[in-house]
């Protein structure tokens, strides 16, 4: 399968990736990617870069070595209600957004039911486009509700491959991704493929994420980023931000 955009990867400023801005287009354009996306981790990641980043993106080229920039966040999702670190005016300015629960930044030992709460208060959000390593068993959830909200929402659910390293420290993550990818399928909700690269060498390969992809016959129809159109068509930002369905709710 040919993967056009890889929608998740970070730079230095993310305080535990080693490449720049411009490091890391160079390599997408070496690997034979059309977009990249730099979602960076958002402020309460520690070690993470601050609000002022985020605010300063609009002066960053979105092009470079032929390769589009999609520039964005990596949100950390804190609570149950799906409380999120960056205020709203941000997180809506910036050009693609994932949300995720990090093992840092949201309370210990949560039930399935409160993991389930938190993912699908993130997805109400209209500028949360992505749901990222929903896979990870540390984080037990409720797969139904979980596909079955990001198709009513129009969020897309990430496949990552970092995390589906089998040398990975997670746990069930495989597991998890196939159940995840059969509902998918079921219910005909899209995913989306990102390496979570924290250094240049990983863009664009998606060896492991494409192995859990076979196993359930995943139609490629149902993969957002395989091209930069159906991209670009299908993200909740370019709806609610770009679009006519812009909201007057701050
Ligand atoms: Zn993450
Ligand atoms: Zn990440």
């Amino acid at each position: 399968m040919k993967i056009e955009v890889d929608t998740h990867a970070h730079t230095l400023v993310s305080g535990h990736a080693y490449n720049t801005i411009r490091e890391m287009a160079q390599a997408a354009s070496a690997a034979g990617l059309k977009g990249l996306a730099l979602t960076e981790h958002a402020p309460e990641m520690p070690g993470s870069t601050n609000l002022f980043y985020f605010q300063n993106l609009k002066v960053v080229p979105r092009e470079m070595y032929g390769v589009r920039l999609l520039l964005g966040t990596e949100l950390n999702i804190l609570d149950e209600t799906g409380a999120v670190d960056l205020p709203r005016n941000v997180i809506r300015s910036l050009d693609l957004v994932i949300a995720s629960i990090h093992i840092l930044c949201f309370p210990e030992n949560c039930t399935r039911e409160a993991v389930t709460r938190a993912y699908i208060g993130a997805m109400e959000n209209p500028y949360i486009d992505i749901i990222g390593h929903p896979d990870d068993g540390r984080f037990p959830v409720d797969y139904e509700r979980l596909v079955k909200t990001a198709g009513r929402t129009g969020t897309l659910l990430e496949v990552n491959n970092s995390f589906l390293r089998p040398v990975g420290f997670r746990q069930n993550t495989k597991e998890n991704a196939v159940e995840m990818l059969r509902l998918c399928k079921k219910h005909g909700v899209m995913v989306t493929l990102g390496t979570d690269s924290h250094v240049d060498a990983t863009l664009g390969d998606y060896a492991y994420a494409e192995e859990v992809l076979r196993e359930v016959d995943f139609p490629e129809e149902l993969v957002a980023n395989a091209t930069y159109e159906r991209l670009m068509s299908v993200l909740k930002h370019n709806r609610y931000v770009q679009g006519c369905c812009e909201r007057s709710e701050q």
